[in-house]
């Protein structure tokens, strides 16, 4: 098997690798490369650029205004953008909703959301995950229920670990509208929330690097009309796992390895450990994990393999590139040694960069580290990944 770009696909890259050279703004790809915090206008600025070359929803079909482009052109772009120091593409409406949207949708849906998806007017909530429900997603316990007229739902719960809630307008959620269904699956349903209703508030949940973009939402009351359940009532769960396929796929972050395992070597030669034999033996060994990880993804992307990324590959690519993702963390913080210790929230934003007390490129090196952690939990958790992984080659239950 070759897994070799063709020429094609070299210029491609080329043409993606000029378009962030010229595109993306030196402040943004300052942040990014030292680790800082990102805000929101500096995501919808780049989005924005994107769009305007019609690339910001490669996941897309052309006529809704992706850019046809196949899965190994998905895989250069991903690799290319953040290997240039790119915010990555996390939000929720263009890579999760949107393909639901358009398989499931009404048209009055589709032209509704979609449009305002793609000019970044609108950010979406994956409101998935609640107390007790979050591996087990069919355990989901918020509820709503349909008023007599038909109009409305009216929807009573709690959400939790709500990425970005606090910038978004509208949230797509699982509800219970069938408690009495014979299997929990059976009885769900999905719906789209306008995220300023009466009785819906988000609170912040304070994360271990000192972040907030993680959230709990709680409904209590919201009603919402009967015209934004998606598909059919208690078939959420189908529409559920359809967007799911789409969450895990990217997940393996080989571009984002590849960026840190170059952030490693450029800070180890600043701290003068350019010559330390076991750090550099340490480094070696990330790139050998690294490019089977990477052989293994482009096998899947190869000429025969299809156009999709089966199950339980998706869940090995996520296992073996988030370990290794962590792995490399830890290793910047090795490299910082004991300049990895001064953690100042505020220092992490690029306006602040001169409170900091160690030089700019360590300033959030711990806190990146202790970010990483998430990465092997959402998504479904590796633990649960390793379950479907034996299940499905194992054949031991
Ligand atoms: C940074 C971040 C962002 C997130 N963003 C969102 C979001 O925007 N929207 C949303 O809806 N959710 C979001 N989540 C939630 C995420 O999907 C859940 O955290 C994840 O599914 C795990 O669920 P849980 O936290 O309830 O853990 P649990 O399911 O309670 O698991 C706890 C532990 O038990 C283990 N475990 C559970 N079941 C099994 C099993 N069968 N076999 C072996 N081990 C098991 C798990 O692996 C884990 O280690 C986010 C999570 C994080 C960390």
């Amino acid at each position: 098997m070759r897994l070799q770009f063709t020429a094609a696909e070299e210029a491609f890259r080329q043409e993606v690798r000029a378009f962030v050279r010229a595109k993306l703004p030196a402040d943004i790809k300052r942040k990014v490369e030292l680790g800082l915090r990102l805000e929101h206008a500096d995501y919808l600025t780049w989005f924005n650029l994107l769009e305007e070359r019609g690339w910001l929803t490669p996941g897309w079909p052309p006529e809704h205004g992706g850019p046809g482009w196949n899965h190994v052109q998905r895989y250069i772009f991903d690799e290319e953008t953040l290997l240039a120091g790119a915010p990555r593409i996390i939000a929720s409406g263009i890579q999760m909703l949107g393909p639901v949207l358009i398989a499931f949708g009404t048209p009055d849906q589709k032209a509704r959301y979609l449009p305002d998806i793609r000019a970044s007017r609108t950010w979406w909530a994956q409101g998935f995950s609640e107390p007790g429900a979050g591996s087990d997603l069919a355990a989901v316990r918020t509820t709503a229920v349909l008023e007599p007229d038909g109009k409305h739902f009216v929807v009573n719960g709690h959400k939790v670990w709500t990425s970005y809630a606090q910038w978004c307008s509208m949230m797509f959620a699982l509800v219970r509208t069938d408690p009495t269904a014979a299997k929990p699956q059976e009885g769900i349903s999905f719906l789209l929330i306008d995220m300023k209703s009466p009785g819906l508030t988000v609170r912040p949940i304070r994360m271990l690097e000192g972040g907030t973009d993680l959230n709990e939402c709680f409904l209590d009351n919201v009603r919402v009309p009967v015209e934004n359940l998606v598909g059919e009532l208690h078939k959420g769960w189908s529409y559920g796992k359809y967007l799911l396929g789409h969450e895990r796929t990217g997940i393996a972050g080989i571009g984002s390895c590849k960026q840190q395992l170059a952030r490693a070597r450029q800070l180890a030669a600043q701290q003068g450990l350019a010559d330390d034999a076991l750090l550099q033996a340490r480094l070696a060994q990330f790139e050998v994990e690294l490019i089977a990880l990477e052989a293994t993804a482009l096998r899947l992307l190869a000429p025969g393999q299809g156009s999709r990324t089966p199950a339980v590959e998706a869940s090995m690519l996520k296992v073996r590139g988030t370990e290794l993702r962590q792995a490399i963390y830890e290793t910047l913080v090795d490299i910082a040694g004991p300049d990895a210790l001064p953690f100042s929230t505020e220092a992490q934003f690029l306006e602040h960069l001169d409170e900091a007390a160690v030089a700019p490129e360590l300033t959030a090196v711990a806190a990146n580290c202790l970010d990483a952690r998430k990465v092997s939990i959402y998504g479904g958790t590796n633990e649960v990944q390793r379950n479907l992984i034996a299940r499905a080659t194992l054949e031991v239950y």
